[in-house]
């Protein structure tokens, strides 16, 4: 058993993912606005090296896991989406590599999501600007309401990320993989149903399965790419999506051919 941080513990996916891996017997430093064990603002830069600094104080600086699941979407402001859902992310997962390289079979699974292969008009360059920018710059590329692809752009540079550095983290032993939910009664999800119009479109979404996904069948997803189970699972997305992604782009298998395009 191991020592797990996982961040947005109070609430939906991360809630669900703290309850389960407590239930498998593993210790888990929960991180969130409030309701956590340690509690702050991923949003801003002094707070999270704040909790970084308190989380490898509670873990003896020794990580196995690490869950970046704190999140936010519409219809909060762009700019809290860009700060929070990958500059916050990014800031714990490279604080907390030092205690993930002393852990055992050390695990990351990021959080990505299936608006990466569904939302049109959503283009790589969008999420290469998330890579190779800094913060502010991201903020002003995303400040205008209409830019509603700082969302998905993000969770695509989240997907990049993860397969980009798959290859160097797994050099100190980190495996490094992330989920792509699709629609999931969550927190988040559940207040977009009261607002005009925004249900229309969440009713368009084609889901095989029928239904929406719940918290738990997302975190049973990253307790397998977060267990031993996976231990020759390195820089994968598994979108956990009810079928989704397959039934709209059923020849990305699961990434473009050579050649071909994918944004
Ligand atoms: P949720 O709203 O239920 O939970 C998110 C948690 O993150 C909350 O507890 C919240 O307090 C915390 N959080 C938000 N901003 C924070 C900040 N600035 N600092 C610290 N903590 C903060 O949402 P959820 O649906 O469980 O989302 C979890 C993750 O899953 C997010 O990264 C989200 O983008 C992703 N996701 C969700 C869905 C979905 O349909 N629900 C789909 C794809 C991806």
């Amino acid at each position: 058993m191991g020592t797990i941080c996982v961040t947005g513990t109070a609430s939906g996916i991360g809630a669900a993912t703290k309850a389960k891996l407590v239930a498998q017997g593993h210790r888990v430093i929960g991180v969130d606005l409030r309701d956590a064990d340690v509690c702050g603002d991923l949003s801003k830069p002094a707070d999270r090296q704040r909790i970084v600094d308190e989380v490898i104080a509670l873990c003896g600086g020794v990580l196995d896991g690490l869950v970046p699941c704190a999140g936010v979407s519409t219809p909060v402001p762009n700019e809290l989406i860009v700060r929070v859902n990958y500059f916050g992310t990014l800031a714990i997962v490279n604080g907390l590599r030092p205690a993930l390289e002393k852990g055992t079979n050390s695990a990351v699974v990021m959080i990505s999501s299936n608006s990466t292969t569904m939302t049109p008009g959503l283009s790589v360059d969008d999420a290469m600007a998330y890579l190779q920018q800094d913060e502010e710059s991201v903020v002003a590329r995303f400040s205008s309401p209409a830019a509603f692809v700082a969302y998905p752009a993000g969770k695509l540079a989240i997907a990049f990320w993860v397969r980009m550095n798959a290859a160097e983290w797994m050099k100190s032993g980190i495996r490094i993989n992330a989920v792509a939910p699709g629609v999931i009664d969550t927190g988040m999800t559940r207040p977009l149903l009261d607002m005009p119009g925004v249900k229309d479109s969440l009713d368009m979404i084609p889901i095989p399965r029928g239904r929406w996904g719940q918290p738990e069948e997302i975190a049973n997803a990253i307790g397998f790419l977060g267990s031993q189970e996976a231990s020759y699972v390195v820089g994968q997305i598994l979108f956990v999506d009810g079928g989704t992604d397959a039934l709209l782009q059923p020849t990305a298998h699961p990434h473009p051919l050579p050649g071909g395009s994918k944004s």
